[in-house]
C-alpha cells in the first residue's frame, strides 16, 4: 500500500469513525473537512512539490530530513495570497508557551499542554501570522477555539514564500524541564539564547500527527503505544528523570527503587516505554547508560534520524541528546 493511499484510508476513517470514550479531538484549522477528499486537499509540501514533504518523518531531502509535524494548507487566502484560515486549538488544554517573535524556525508559535488528555501530551501550531491577542500562559482553553491566523513566518535558513504558507501541526511528549541547564551546558550553544524555554524544538519530541488527527476522539496513550520500539537503551539514574514523573502511564515498575532504567525508543526518539532497574539487574550498565537492542527492521530510518552512528551499531547523535536532555534531571 502506497503512503498516500494509506492516508485516504485514515482520512476516511477520520470522516467516518464512530466515536468511543477517548479524547475529543478537532482539525485545527478553519478548512471545510467536509471539503477534504484526498490527502492532497489539505498537505502543503515542500519546494520539492511531493506531497508526502508535508507528511510526519524523514519526508525531505529523500528520506534525509526529518519533519516532525504536518504542514496544512490554507483552504482561503485574500488577494496578495496571504491565508485567511484561523488556527484551532485541537483539543482541550492550556496555553503554555506563546511566541510572539519571529526568531527561530518556527517563527511565530503557540503550545499548548493537554492534560485532560490519557497522556499529558503537547501540540505544538507554527508560521502563525498572528496569535491571538487574548491569550496568555496558563490560560485554560477549548478544543476548537482560535488561536492564531496561518501564515508563513520563520527565521529558518530557507524563508516560507506566502504561496507556501501552512500550519506546522506537531504532537508529543516533553523531554525534560532541566532543559536549560542542558542548553547551556552545549558549547555551540554559547552564542545563541535560548528563548524558548522548555517549548524549545529539541525539548519537544513529535509523533505521527495522523495517528491523533485521524479521527474526532482518539485515546492519546493509545497512539504513543501504538508505535513500535526501535531500539532500547539502559541508563544508570540515582535520581528519576522527570520524564517517568510526568509520564507514569509508560512505566514499570517502582520509580522510588530504581537504581536505572530499560528504555525502548521508537525510531524518531520517543523514549515510549521505561521499565525500572534495582541495583543488582545485569542489564543496569557500567557507565551512564548503554544502547542494548535494535530493531533490524528499522535500522534505516534510525540511521538517516541520527538515532545510530554511521556505523549503524553504536548511539547516534540525536539519540546521545534525547538522552542527555532526558537525563538532565537525574543526577
Ligand atoms: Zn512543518
Amino acid at each position: 500500500m502506497s503512503l498516500l493511499s494509506g492516508l485516504t484510508l485514515l482520512l476516511f476513517a477520520y470522516l467516518t469513525a464512530l466515536p468511543a470514550a477517548a479524547t475529543e479531538v478537532v482539525w485545527p484549522t478553519t478548512m471545510d473537512r467536509g471539503s477534504i477528499r484526498s490527502p492532497q486537499d489539505y498537505l502543503q509540501p515542500t519546494v520539492s512539490g511531493k506531497a508526502e514533504s508535508a507528511l510526519f518523518g524523514m519526508v525531505r531531502e529523500d528520506g534525509k530530513r526529518f519533519h516532525e509535524g504536518i504542514d496544512i494548507r490554507p483552504a482561503k487566502t485574500n488577494a496578495d495570497g496571504e491565508p485567511l484560515d484561523l488556527v484551532l486549538a485541537a483539543m482541550d488544554g492550556q496555553v503554555v508557551y506563546l511566541n510572539p517573535n519571529v526568531n527561530g524556525p518556527y517563527g511565530r508559535y503557540v503550545v499548548l499542554y493537554h492534560p485532560g488528555a490519557e497522556i499529558p501530551v503537547y501540540t505544538l501550531y507554527a508560521h502563525l501570522a498572528k496569535l491571538e491577542p487574548s491569550l496568555r500562559v496558563a490560560m485554560p482553553v477549548r478544543r476548537g477555539s482560535v488561536i492564531g491566523l496561518m501564515g508563513h513566518t520563520s527565521a529558518g535558513v530557507s524563508p516560507i514564500t506566502v504561496d507556501r504558507s501552512h500550519l506546522h501541526f506537531e504532537v508529543g511528549l516533553i523531554l525534560s524541564t532541566g532543559f536549560d541547564r542542558w542548553y547551556g551546558a552545549q558549547a555551540e550553544n554559547r552564542a545563541s539564547a535560548n528563548h524558548h524555554g522548555l517549548y524549545n524544538g529539541q525539548n519537544l519530541i513529535g509523533m505521527d500527527p495522523l495517528l491523533v488527527l485521524g479521527q474526532p476522539r482518539v485515546d492519546l496513550l493509545a497512539a504513543v503505544r501504538s508505535q513500535p520500539t526501535a531500539l532500547t537503551i539502559s541508563v544508570r539514574a540515582p535520581k528519576p528523570p522527570d520524564f517517568v514523573k510526568r509520564y507514569p502511564a509508560l512505566v514499570r515498575g517502582d520509580p522510588a527503587r530504581a537504581a536505572g532504567w530499560y528504555v525502548e525508543f521508537s525510531w524518531q526518539g520517543m523514549p515510549i516505554r521505561w521499565t525500572a532497574l534495582e541495583a543488582s539487574s545485569p542489564q543496569l550498565p557500567a557507565g551512564r547508560w548503554r544502547l542494548l537492542e535494535i530493531d533490524p527492521s528499522q535500522r534505516a530510518k534510525l540511521l538517516q534520524r541520527k538515532m545510530l552512528g554511521a556505523d549503524g551499531r553504536t548511539a547516534g547523535e540525536m539519540l546521545t541528546q534525547n538522552l542527555e536532555i532526558l537525563l538532565s534531571t537525574a543526577r
